[in-house]
């Protein structure tokens, strides 16, 4: 059986990620995400109104008109986390292809609320939740197994496709957390087992790859988190903290330590709230009892309002803006657009790093000169990575033994510095190491 390998989006960026395995007649769509930034240079984008045509040309999703030339039918899209750039083109590709939607529960919510906000397409897909460590039958030839991995959203997995010629392995994103503050580990027996049983693929993220080391657990980030806040136990002073609202694990640490010294924790932000509800809902997270969560723009104001009548020091709100992006709620609170004046000796943590993109650097920039001007102290990058570093992409080349390696997820200077490093360790390019570009594809022999 042949086993073709399509490198659809991703490749030359982070980003739209999407890649298809074609095994016989057979194809399994891996992912459907957005490229963000791409959106955002152009201001007067409304997604949701958008046709996938204009958006390809955007480069903001996937350009699966080439999927159009490879022979086969679709059997299944799979999507591995509910990161943006892994679910976020669903809404726009998804109903050109006659095949369920396979996901952890988590994901499925997300993907289904995507879906719901979609303006310009119906998409019917059947969506199916799969859990961590349960199998899917999608063909005679071909089953799907998802084996529990961590990140920085909760319910990620390795999909793991299993052909007659052996498993193909989609790793994007992870990271080897033996520590998480949510859920499991990953399932490094069940790898390891996969590993012996062959591995005719691996299609694997490269993020993080250029970073010496292993990437810090989430627990250094639950301490980082914990030392700083907890140090203003009898301050009357505000404190604000932002980070990812799909990242639940460090939601709930901030949540947490704000009841520990005495704070009501306060989401606000149309995403704080969507994400951490729907985590709440399918009980993947306990906040403490004393959270609260506001969405729209009239509850968050009107919390606000209440938090300067009561006293800034019964609050710690949770909020969105830690890349300066305009309308979110930090944003807003700098810019005096709300009812919450900001005073000396308030603080800010940023439980988050800038996404590195000149955009973002100077947003944030604004945002934090600002909150300066005010006498704001500003904590920064309390926050450790949800990619694996080099060292962790050694231990799972280990576990593994993939006869071939395809770096993804990453531009070529990402996915260049994977080839290296593999071909260091004994693979060579060309060979059974593939560095792709979008629209390319390999035939595995
Ligand atoms: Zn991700």
């Amino acid at each position: 059986m042949d086993i073709e390998i399509i490198a659809v989006g991703g490749y030359n960026e982070v980003g739209r990620n999407m890649t298809a395995v074609r095994c016989g007649k057979e194809i399994v769509i891996f992912d459907m995400g957005l490229r963000l930034d791409q959106v955002m240079i152009h201001e007067d984008a409304d997604i949701e109104n958008m046709h996938s045509l204009d958006l390809i040309e955007m480069k903001a999703i996937p350009d699966d008109t080439i999927m159009n030339a490879v022979e086969g039918s679709v059997k299944a899209i799979v999507c591995s986390h509910g990161h943006l750039d892994h679910i976020g083109a669903i809404p726009k590709l998804a109903h050109r292809y006659n095949a369920p939607i396979i996901s952890t529960p988590y994901t499925t919510e997300l993907i289904r609320q995507q879906i719901a906000g979609e303006q310009k397409f119906g998409v019917n897909n059947k969506l199916f939740a799969l859990k961590a460590g349960q199998r899917y039958t999608i063909s005679p030839h071909l089953t799907l197994e998802f084996v529990r991995a961590q990140h920085s959203i909760i319910d990620t997995v390795f999909p793991v496709l299993h052909t007659p010629r052996g498993a193909v392995v989609y790793a994007n994103d992870f990271k080897l957390d033996r520590t998480p503050v949510l859920g499991e580990p990953p399932d490094f027996a069940r790898l390891r087992q996969i590993g012996k049983e062959g591995v005719i693929a691996l299609i694997t993220e490269s993020v993080n790859i250029a970073d010496k080391g292993r990437c810090p657990s989430e627990r250094v980030a639950r301490d980082l988190v914990r030392d700083t806040i907890t140090s203003y136990e009898d301050d009357k002073s505000a404190i604000f903290v932002s980070t990812f609202s799909s990242h639940i694990s460090r939601v709930k640490t901030i949540a947490e330590c704000a009841h520990e010294i005495g704070r009501k924790p306060v989401l606000l932000g149309r995403s704080m709230e969507r994400y951490s509800s729907a985590a709440e809902q399918l009980k993947l997270v306990g906040f403490p009892e004393s959270l609260s969560m506001f969405g729209n723009r009239r509850t968050v104001d009107r919390t606000l309002r209440r938090i300067m009548k009561t006293g800034k020091d019964k609050f710690l709100p949770i909020v969105t803006g830690h890349q300066g992006e305009t309308g979110a709620i930090l944003t807003r609170i700098v810019m005096g657009d709300t009812p919450y004046k900001l005073e000396k000796g308030d603080k800010v943590l940023f439980s988050a790093k800038v996404i590195p993109n000149p955009m973002n650097y100077g947003q944030r920039y604004l945002v934090e000169a600002r909150a300066k001007m005010a006498g704001v102290r500003i904590f920064d990058e309390l926050h450790v990575s949800g990619h694996a570093y080099k060292e962790d992409h050694y231990e799972f080349l280990h576990l593994l033994n993939p006869q071939h390696v395809i770096p993804s997820h990453g531009d070529v200077g990402m996915t260049g510095e994977y080839a290296k490093f593999a071909e260091e360790i004994g693979y060579t390019l060309g060979n059974d190491l593939h560095l792709m570009r979008n629209g390319k594809s390999i035939l595995i022999k």
